[in-house]
């Protein structure tokens, strides 16, 4: 049965394909943007400058300090220099940290923020904000901070070395996922997040093993695309519940701690969520457990699969399990505190799923 469900779509413009960024000085015209600020991340800091060189007159500064999580002291800097500039919008080119910061300055100021996104993590599509301040992430929607242009040049995405694309690309996957047993999923959300799902697991292995391939970083960035937009719209369940704590908590690196938890998180849930599995397997070439299939493919794209390799101590697994029994919250299957913590001890090993395992 179809139904019964209220589908809102965000709004999204999306220019897409390589080259794309030569389109980029027309998107900030088309929005009447005079003196845009650039932001990046100090590693990108190049990609940042050629990007201000693409905008010429209308480029008003490079800021290079966007960090992991959206520091206070890093959002606050970045809203005093576009006042200071006098901007009129931002220009954010890289991944989530980019994009979080320009998005921390149109919560503040009200700027719009173009995004020009090169990594698979999905931001761009999501009225979603967070901040860091004192080792606690505030989180929240807005939709002022929901980009107003979105380019997607797969070109930029050439340089993101093999490991970063591989869990980042599986971090795009994991909304996907949440998003198929999410309480407010709908058909047209259920079709974006299986169509990204299958593009990503498709391209990823084509991206690893060569990551010049601009046909396989082309599909990589068109499901990234749909699975932020299925982030954008829907409300997360178990995995980023887990994934924000051991983020906030322990400061575990966003996209491989994603892929280490996702297998895990979906085998917790699989029994609960016959028609996202169903989806799953579907997307990802008729498998008949996706929960495996996500744990084989993070291991043939040579990703992380243990907790404990990105510097999470076994002792900290009830710390992490607590914000995720805390509260209720939409979750397919109920979510008990033995379970997260057995799923915590599994993670943290990198075994395979224990709900597997049976
Ligand atoms: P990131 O933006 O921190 O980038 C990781 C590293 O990769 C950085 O050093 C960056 O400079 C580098 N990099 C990015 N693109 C590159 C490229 N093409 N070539 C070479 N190097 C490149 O990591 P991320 O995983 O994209 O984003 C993670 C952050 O985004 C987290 O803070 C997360 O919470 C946030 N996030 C927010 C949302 C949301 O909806 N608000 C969604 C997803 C992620």
């Amino acid at each position: 049965m179809i139904g019964p469900f209220t589908h809102t779509a965000l709004p999204m413009r999306v220019v897409f394909g390589p080259g794309s960024l030569a389109a980029l000085p027309d998107e900030v015209d088309r929005l009447g943007l005079q003196r845009v600020l650039v932001l990046c991340s100090p590693e990108q800091q190049a990609t940042g400058e050629q990007v201000a060189a693409a905008l010429g007159a209308r480029a008003a500064g490079v800021l290079a300090e966007a960090r992991m999580h959206v520091p206070v002291e890093v959002a606050h800097r970045a809203r005093e220099l576009a006042a200071e500039l006098g901007a009129d919008g931002c220009v954010a080119v890289g991944g989530g940290s980019a994009i979080g910061l320009g998005k921390a300055i149109a919560l503040e100021h009200g700027l719009p923020v173009v995004a020009v996104p090169t990594t698979y993590a999905g931001s761009e599509m999501t009225p979603v904000w967070g901040l860091t301040e004192g080792g606690v992430k505030r989180t929240g929607r807005d939709l002022r901070v929901l980009p107003a242009s979105v380019l997607y040049d797969p070109e930029l995405t050439l340089t993101l070395p093999a490991q970063l694309s591989a869990t980042s690309g599986v971090n795009a996957i994991a909304h996907a996922v949440e998003g198929l047993y999410a309480p407010d999923a709908t058909p047209i959300v259920s079709l974006m997040a299986e169509e990204g799902a299958r593009a990503l697991a498709a391209a990823l292995p084509r991206v690893v093993a060569d990551g010049t391939d601009l046909d396989a970083r082309g599909e990589a960035q068109y499901g990234a695309w749909l699975c932020g937009a299925v982030l954008g719209a829907t409300t997360m369940s178990l995995h980023h519940k887990l994934c924000h704590a051991l983020g906030g908590t322990l400061d575990l690196p966003h996209a491989p701690t994603h892929t280490v938890v996702l297998p895990h998180a979906l085998a917790y849930n699989q029994p609960a969520a016959p028609d996202a599995v169903a989806a799953l397997s579907r997307a990802l070439g008729g498998v008949p457990d996706p929960a495996r299939e996500l744990w084989e493919l993070a291991g043939r794209l040579g990703a992380p699969r243990s907790l404990a390799e990105l510097g999470m101590r076994e002792e900290e697994v009830p710390r992490i399990a607590e914000p995720a029994v805390a509260a209720p919250y939409a979750n397919p299957r109920p979510v008990t505190r033995e379970g997260v913590e057995r799923l915590l001890h599994a993670a943290w090993a990198g075994e395979l799923p224990e709900a597997l395992r049976r």
